[in-house]
Parts: C-alpha cells; structure tokens; sequence
C-alpha cells in the first residue's frame, strides 16, 4: 500500500441557485486578461444542455479520457509515442466555435443610433478579428429550453393536442452542474503531454501545467475528457484551474468555494491508496467503476491507516485535515456525494449531491410520515428522470442514485422537523440507512 493525499470538492446540486458567482469571480481573479477571455475554468451548465465546451459529453466526438483495449487501460485518443507522430493531426481536439469566440459589445451602437421604431442593440464584435458577428450559440444557450421528460411526451390516449403541451411543459425540467477541473487521481491530461508539462502535486493531488516547458501541442486539451484545459491564444501556452493552489497554500479556500452564493462547494483532504489507482480504473464493467473509486479510498481514523500515511510521508497536519475532511464522510462513509461520470475512469475529485428539489414536489404533505417504502413508488413521479442523474453520476446505476436521495429526503425532513421544534422520530432514519 502506497498512500497518497488528495484535495477534493463536493458540490449539493441542491442548494445551486445557477447563479454563475462561482464563475465570474473566478475569472475576474485567474483569467481576466487577453487570451484566456474564453476560458471559464470554472463554468455553470445548465442541464441537460449541451454544456460548454459544446457536447463535452459526447465522447465519440471529442474523444480523450480512457479506453479498456484487452483489458488494459489506454489513452482513447492514442498514447504518447503517437501523439507525437500526429503532431501536426490533432483531428480530436476542441474547435474554438464549441467554446465561443470572444466578443465584446460595440456600444457605440447605442449611444449614437438615430431614433427608430425599434431599440438599437449593442452589436457583438470578435475580439479575435474585429468583425461583428451573428451569434447563434453560448453557454447556457438552452437556459430558455430545459428538458422533457420522455413519459410526458405523445401519450397515445391523450389526443387534444392542447393538453399534450400541457403534460410537456408540466413534465420539463432543468438543473444545474458548476464545472471545475475534476484534479483526477488518474489524470489523461498528465499521461498525454508530450513534454511533461501537466503534472500532478505529489503532495496533494493538484494537477497543473508548468507555463515555462508547456510547448502548445495541446494534447492535454484532446486527453481530458471533461474538455477542463484551456489553450491561451496570447500566450499558445495550456491552462487550467489551478484549485487556487496559491489560497490553499495560504490556508484560504478555493475563490469559487469562498463567493459560492448557494454555499454548496465543500473542500478537504482524502487519503487513498496510489497502488490500487490502475485496478480501479481497470474494472471492466463501467458499472462497477464507482464502487472500485470508493475502495481506493482510506478510513483515516484507522490507527493502522494513520501509522501507514506517516511512514509514506504525509505529515500529521495532512492526516488531521483529512479527518476533519467532509469529502470522506459525504462520498465514502454516507454515499451521498457521487463522481461526475466516472466511467470516463480517470478517478475524477469533483463529487456531487444529486438535487432532491423535484422529489419534494412529488411528496408534498408526506414529509411527516416519510416512509422509505414509498419514496419512489413510480418513476413518472420524480420530476429528473433517475436514469437522467444516473448516467451523469453513477454511470448509469439507478439504484445508487435512489440511495443518495433517500437519505437527503430523510435528513431534510428530520432537519425541518428540529428547526420548527418538533418532537423528532428520528427511527426513519435508521431505515433509510
Ligand atoms: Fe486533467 Fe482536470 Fe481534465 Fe482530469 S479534469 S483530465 S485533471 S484537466
Ligand atoms: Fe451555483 Fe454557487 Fe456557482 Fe451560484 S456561486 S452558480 S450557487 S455554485
């Protein structure tokens, strides 16, 4: 066993109000100067929508991230070696149009337009090329557009079509997922750099580019399968969230976590075995993919852990923090934070609370009496399909899902019931696990 320290964040998609503070005020600290204009190193997707960069999640289209080749784990996009034969062919890398091109407002427009029938409007112009230009797509585009959920859709009993709008409209839904690099314990953007540049800290986790040796072949863009390296178009030099190594190292939290309106970014420390890191992202099941992440991960409050964490180095302000740490008790203890597609199997250490707003709706009046047996009696009940968060968080296992929101319904209804000085049966509880 070689044991290793890692940072890690939980977001509660519960609490997350979409309000994009965690994004502008970490551009205004890390990427407000020419080049990086683009570059949302922290982003807020609305969701389902095809995020940003365009269609990240499709990983046919944008490859990068891992593949299982005769039970052996490799680079999908190609290995090292040929990668630098492709030098000068990256066909899988992100185009800037599936980012946005940087604009600026012409608001010229404004002040000097003659009266007419209609308001003037500030005209986008390119920041790359001075030209106006006709904009048809941005991050959260399909803010206006949200979801349906499919058993809404054409019911074959319901022929007025003015009430199969209505069932669409009642049945549609949205969410939001903040976006941050993952810091993955199994990083394809380190293994694709042809030279060196993208490291991992040793000492916790954080990955970053070294801004002197980065040579701009730009495979770390094409590796990483959450599409979170950017490429400075001033500079031809790749960046990324940094996890704000320099608070961290001056004991602050992230920027994002400290402006965070919905207080939903959790921070801390987690231990875990760097021996068993290639076996976990090996399983060849994707469906197991989640349960291998958790064992990697170390109890650290085991005295044998501890022993073992002080003879690989990690000191013991290290292994303080991660007992403190809630990354461990919401991922691995409660099970209540899950990995965002994990079955792109680079280990990722950004976890997320599914939202339990919708299920809330469906079980108006019965917080009370919450009984775990009819949390979910139909699927049509909940207003995100289960198989919708489950193929975000949980590689399509259902079942993980449930148990994660099971136990929020439990905590916020026993939450009310203490905030309004209710005598509590806490027994509910103890049956939701
Ligand atoms: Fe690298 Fe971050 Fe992408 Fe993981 S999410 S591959 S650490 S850039
Ligand atoms: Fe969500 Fe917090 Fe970002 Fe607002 S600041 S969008 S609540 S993560």
């Amino acid at each position: 066993m070689k044991i290793k320290a890692q940072f890690g964040m939980v977001m509660n998609l519960d609490k997350c109000i979409g309000c994009h503070t965690c994004s502008v005020t970490c551009s205004n600290t890390w990427t407000n100067r020419p080049g990086a204009e683009y570059m949302w190193w922290n982003n807020v997707e609305t969701k389902p929508g095809i995020g940003y960069p365009k269609e990240w999640e499709n990983q046919d289209t944008h490859k990068g991230g891992w593949v299982l080749k005769n039970g052996k784990l490799e680079l999908k996009a190609g290995g090292r070696a040929n990668k630098l034969l492709n030098i000068f062919h990256n066909p899988n890398m992100t185009p800037i149009d599936e980012y946005y091109e940087p604009w600026t407002y012409d608001y010229e427009k404004l002040i000097n337009s003659p009266q007419q029938e209609h308001q003037p409007v500030a005209r986008p112009k390119s920041q790359l090329t001075g030209e106006y230009m006709d904009i048809k797509w941005g991050p959260n585009w399909e803010d206006d557009l949200a979801g349906v959920h499919e058993t809404g859709l054409r019911d074959p009993n319901v022929i007025n079509m003015e009430e199969q709008v209505r069932m669409e409209f009642e049945q549609t839904f949205m969410m939001y997922l903040p976006r941050i690099c993952e810091h993955c314990i199994n990083p394809p953007c380190v293994s694709s750099c042809p030279s060196g540049s993208i490291y991992k800290r040793d000492e916790d986790g954080i990955v970053l580019v070294d801004q002197d040796s980065c040579r701009s072949w730009r495979f770390c863009m094409t590796g990483c399968p959450y599409k979170k390296v950017y490429f400075n178009w001033k500079t031809q030099k790749a960046e990324k969230c940094t996890f704000c190594f320099p608070r961290i190292e001056a004991g602050l939290s992230t920027i994002c976590s400290e402006t965070c309106v919905g207080r939903i970014r959790y921070i801390g420390l987690v231990l875990y075995d760097a021996d068993r890191v290639e076996a976990a992202a090996s399983v060849p099941d994707d469906k197991d993919i989640y349960e291998a992440q958790l064992e990697i991960f170390l109890d650290p409050n085991d005295p044998e852990i501890i022993k073992q964490a002080k003879k690989d180095g990690i000191s013991e302000d290290w292994i303080e923090a991660a007992q403190r740490s809630p990354i461990y008790k919401m991922a691995v203890e409660q099970k209540i934070a899950l990995p965002l597609h994990p079955e792109y199997r680079t280990l990722p250490m950004v976890w997320y609370v599914p939202p339990l707003s919708p299920i809330m709706g469906a079980f108006e009046g019965q917080m009370d009496v919450l009984d775990p047996n009819v949390i979910f009696p139909t699927i049509d009940q909940l207003r995100i399909p289960i198989e919708y968060l489950a193929n975000l968080l949980a590689a399509g296992d259902t079942e993980v899902i449930k148990n994660a929101l099971k136990k929020m319904v439990a905590m916020r209804s026993y939450m009310r019931n203490v905030n309004i000085g209710k005598k509590n049966d806490i027994s509910f509880l103890e049956r939701v696990g």
